[in-house]
C-alpha cells in the first residue's frame, strides 16, 4: 500500500503552453488524417472514373457558364448533377437551350 505516488494532478489546470501543445499535437493528427482521406478519395475517385469510362457511361459535358469540364454518370439510380461544381450555377439539360454551344464551333477551326 504505497500512496507515495500522489502526483499532484496538476491542480487541474494546464498551462497555455500545454494547452497550445495539445491543440498543435491534435491539429498534426487532424491533419495527417485528411490528407489520407483526400488521398484515399483521389484514388477512389479516379477508380470509378476510369471503371465508368472503360464502361462507356461517363458523359463528358462543359459547363455552359465557365467551360468546366463535367463528367457525369451515365447511371440510373444517380441524380442527374445540377448545379456546376466549379461556378455553382445550374446546368442546363443538353436537351433544352443549346443556345450556348452554338457559339462553340464558330471558332473557325474548321479549314
Ligand atoms: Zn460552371
Amino acid at each position: 500500500m504505497s500512496f507515495m505516488t500522489r502526483s499532484r494532478k496538476l491542480s487541474g489546470k494546464l498551462t497555455t503552453k500545454q494547452i497550445q501543445g495539445e491543440v498543435d499535437e491534435v491539429k498534426n493528427v487532424v491533419n495527417q488524417l485528411i490528407g489520407a482521406v483526400g488521398q484515399d478519395m483521389a484514388r477512389l475517385n479516379g477508380l470509378i472514373y476510369a471503371l465508368l469510362s472503360e464502361m462507356d457511361l461517363l458523359d463528358e459535358t462543359n459547363c455552359p457558364h465557365c467551360g468546366q469540364v463535367l463528367y457525369e454518370p451515365r447511371l440510373k439510380m444517380l441524380d442527374k448533377q445540377e448545379d456546376c461544381p466549379a461556378c455553382g450555377k445550374k446546368i442546363q439539360d443538353n436537351q433544352g437551350k443549346i443556345t450556348d454551344y452554338e457559339t462553340w464551333d464558330n471558332g473557325g477551326e474548321e479549314e
